[in-house]
């Protein structure tokens, strides 16, 4: 049943980082106020947490504080990484630590500090399950967004400009799709909620693997060798080995905001060779400390001569066997079939990016596929709203759309076009008023 229609100039879909940085430039603009603007956020957990499922206790940022929800498009914002260090008194002891990269637990901390001033404009807990158009003389002006409440009620809002943030879905590989239930196969981005969960059946050593040679995978090996001593912890990945982040500096530029325009501005085909060229800044790649800790703890084993771990690289999964007592997976490796038994599986196999398109699939006869350098949706005449999309337009804008990188430059980027929108959008209304 749905409950209550309310009418917004801008709703935003998500309250990620995203969406955060959106709150922070519509705050901090001028013209916003002086418009008297209406928005509000939808996202579908209960409270603020970026990627909480890998808020593991050693894990470090993969990009320089500076490139906070702020700094980089108003540097006297009072949302920068910096403000929020010295509310909490911890700025001079932060410049004691020296780094660019403080750990995940205190970004996400910095980031739900920064959402909580926020906290009236979001409504946590609603998931958006659809949007609508709504047709006035033919044209789409506005549109109906309809999303689930904890307690399963369906509300309606309406909105004339829609900002579609929702990051990335677990990506599970086929083989593990039917498991999606099963408590022993974890993926990454539920692993601190489900992992203890999936191991306490199991006494003394228990058996576990984590599927995947990047980052998360790397992270949660070292976790689980350290969460559970008595373990038996495999890696399993299709390359030979875990390859070292790219992060130096001529690298790193094409994460500045600028670069966003030399990557718009080349071709389909010239933006998916660059793509598939520098895809290891960000993808299936591992930081060189965390190799070489790894590397070191295989070491270690052959000194002892105790080896409860092991790398299964080279291996492709053929089969995934869940009706025992244990997980049996049969690999594919350079020496042929092999079968190996698991307590519990941790798929660290990464994100899907495209679920926007089965929320947007209402408007499709609207839509002409892809987006404006100002993220807004490329749209027939007849779509007047305004729909925006963010971290999903890395084919198009480039590799750091994904990332915080751009966060504060891209959120003025969008607010400009919205303003620019409205302006178009409520000249009709009024000569018609
Ligand atoms: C473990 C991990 C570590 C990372 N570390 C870094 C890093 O150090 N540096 C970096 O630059 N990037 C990092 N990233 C990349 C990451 O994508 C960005 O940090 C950032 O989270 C992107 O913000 P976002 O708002 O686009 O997406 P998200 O953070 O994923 O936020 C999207 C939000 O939308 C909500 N949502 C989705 N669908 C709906 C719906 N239908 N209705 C309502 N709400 C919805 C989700 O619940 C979520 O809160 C990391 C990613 C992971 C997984």
């Amino acid at each position: 049943m749905s409950i209550e229609t309310l009418e917004y100039d801008v709703i935003g879909l998500g309250f990620g980082p995203a969406n955060l940085a959106i709150a922070v430039a519509l705050e901090e603009d001028r013209r916003v106020r002086e418009q008297g603007l209406r928005y509000c956020f939808l996202e579908k957990k209960p409270t603020f947490e970026w990627h909480g499922g890998m808020l593991l206790s050693d894990s470090r940022m993969q990009i320089s504080f500076l490139k906070d929800l702020a700094t980089l498009r108003n540097p006297a914002s009072r949302y920068t990484f910096i403000n929020y260090l010295h509310q909490k008194r911890r700025l001079e002891a932060f410049i004691n630590v020296s780094t660019f990269t403080p750990s995940r637990l205190e970004y996400n901390d910095y980031l739900g500090w920064a959402a909580g001033h926020f906290a009236e404009r979001v409504h946590y807990g609603e998931e958006v399950i659809g949007v609508e158009p709504v047709l006035e003389t033919g044209d789409v002006r506005k549109l109906r967004i309809l999303s689930r409440q904890a307690d399963g009620r369906v509300r309606t809002r309406i909105t004339r400009n829609l900002i579609v943030s929702p990051g990335g879905e677990a990506l599970v590989p086929e083989l593990f799709r039917e498991l999606r239930d099963d408590p022993r196969v974890v993926h990454s981005s539920a692993y601190l909620a489900r992992i203890e969960q999936a191991c306490s059946p199991v006494c003394a050593e228990p058996r576990l693997g984590v599927i995947g040679s990047g980052q998360s995978a790397a992270e949660i090996f070292t976790d689980l060798c350290a969460r559970y001593a008595d373990a038996r912890v495999s890696m399993i990945m299709r390359s030979l080995a875990m390859r070292p982040a790219d992060d130096s500096p001529f690298i790193n530029e094409i994460f500045d905001p600028g670069f966003t325009d030399v990557v718009f501005e080349q071709s389909e085909q010239a933006r998916r060779a660059f793509l598939a060229a520098h895809s290891q800044t960000n993808y299936s790649v591992v930081n060189l400390d965390l190799i070489e800790s790894i590397y070191q703890r295989f070491y270690q084993q052959q000194v002892t001569g105790q080896a409860p771990h092991s790398l299964l690289n080279q291996r492709e999964i053929i089969a995934v066997d869940a009706s025992g007592e244990q997980l049996v997976l049969t690999l594919k490796g350079p020496g042929g079939e092999e079968r190996h038994l698991f307590d519990a599986l941790v798929l660290a196999t990464g994100y899907r990016r495209d679920g926007y398109r089965h929320l947007l699939s209402g408007l499709a006869p609207y839509l002409l596929g892809g987006v404006e350098r100002d993220y807004r949706v490329r749209g027939s005449e007849q779509l007047q709203a305004g729909i925006y999309l963010q971290g999903c337009c890395e084919d198009s804008h480039g590799l750091s759309d994904t990332l915080l990188s751009v966060l504060a430059v891209r959120s003025q980027e969008v607010v400009d076009s919205l303003l620019r929108s409205r302006k178009r959008q409520t000249e009709p209304a009024s000569a018609c008023a």
